[in-house]
């Protein structure tokens, strides 16, 4: 892996809610290169996006906070730092696009004047240039026609269209870091793929690290390096994207991997996890994904399993089973 750009330790984050405390992150460690896409994946409710919160100071107040562990960015450690030093740095050195972009973009201005605005805002450009600027971004996002389109609001374009316009708002201000939460959700097939292909792109010319969070593992295959899977606030599986598809080492990500639709003769077929994830407020003893795993035995109700690398198997993967070697011989 290149040189950790973004490297998160052990991440603790509780919030408390009107029935208690919850942990949503439980020991959360993983690491972005330097100009790598590491995909983030896991089902809603894995903890995906409360990392990425963390990371921008984010976290939903009063009622969230970090408890424990560290997340340092380049030479800086953000969990020592106010939220809005957070917010101030996460402006300008990490970018970050959402999964509904009209809830990002203002309705009442022109997205010409969105894309434009930190611009000026941020590296004091003047209204021209930084109006050129913004012209040459949404024209490199794929946006068509775009002396006369950066005069139009947001209604006016598809959701492919905003998806691209809040690339080109992240980017504005050349961000090391994207963090791209569920980017592709609310799109068709075929514009998902142009989304992705477009960060992939964009990754490569600008020598950018993306961290890239989903719940879709169909998605991600051609455009990460790497994957970290989440389940219950904790690290299942992690390692290079091919070892962690072709060979899962967790039941998890077996499963996960196992309910991305296929074409099939007579259409897609998929075979979802049985249950649900569990609530966060009553994770289960031992291992928590004990409860939906086909393979659970005795020792996985009481015992929790630490990440560990699989004896003999490729030096950068790691699972949190008790019986990866078994799982892995049968894949
Ligand atoms: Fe399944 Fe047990 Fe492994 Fe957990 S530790 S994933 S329950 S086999």
């Amino acid at each position: 892996m290149p040189d950790a750009l973004l490297s998160i330790e052990d991440l603790q984050v509780e919030f408390s809610t009107r029935d208690g405390l919850v942990r949503p992150l439980d020991g959360v460690t993983l690491e972005v290169g330097h100009g790598e896409t590491l995909a983030l994946l896991g089902e809603s409710g894995s903890g995906k996006s409360v990392t990425a919160q963390a990371v921008m100071g984010l976290l939903p107040q009063p009622a969230g906070k970090i408890v424990g562990g560290r997340i340092r960015f380049d030479d800086q450690e953000l969990t020592a730092l106010p939220p809005q030093q957070v917010r101030a740095l996460c402006g300008t050195r990490i970018g970050m696009i959402f999964q509904d972009p009209l809830s990002s973009l203002n309705p009442v201005f022109r997205v010409g004047d969105q894309v434009a605005e930190p611009l000026r805002r941020r590296l004091g450009l003047r209204r021209r240039e930084a109006n050129a600027r913004a012209l040459e971004l949404l024209h490199r996002v794929g946006i068509p026609d775009v002396e006369h389109r950066m005069h139009h609001y947001p209604h006016q374009f598809s959701g492919g269209q905003r998806q691209r316009i809040m690339i080109a708002m992240a980017l504005s201000l050349g961000p090391d870091l994207l963090i791209a939460d569920e980017p592709t959700t609310a799109l068709d097939v075929t514009v998902q793929a142009q989304i992705m292909n477009l960060l992939r792109d964009l990754q490569q010319e600008r020598d950018m690290a993306i961290l890239l969070i989903t719940h879709d593992l169909g998605v991600v295959a051609d455009v990460a390096s790497r994957a970290v899977v989440l389940y219950a606030g904790r690290v299942a599986e992690q390692g290079r994207i091919r070892d962690v598809y072709d060979h899962s080492a967790h039941p998890y990500t077996e499963g996960l991997l196992a309910s991305i639709p296929q074409q099939e003769e007579g259409g897609a077929r998929l075979t979802p996890i049985a249950g649900a994830p569990p609530n966060p407020l009553a994770f289960p003893q031992g291992c928590r994904f004990h409860p939906r795993c086909p393979y659970a035995q005795e020792r996985c109700r009481d015992e929790l399993p630490e990440l560990r690398r699989p004896v003999g198997w490729a030096p950068d993967q790691a699972a949190s089973c008790h019986f990866t070697e078994e799982v892995l011989s049968r894949g």
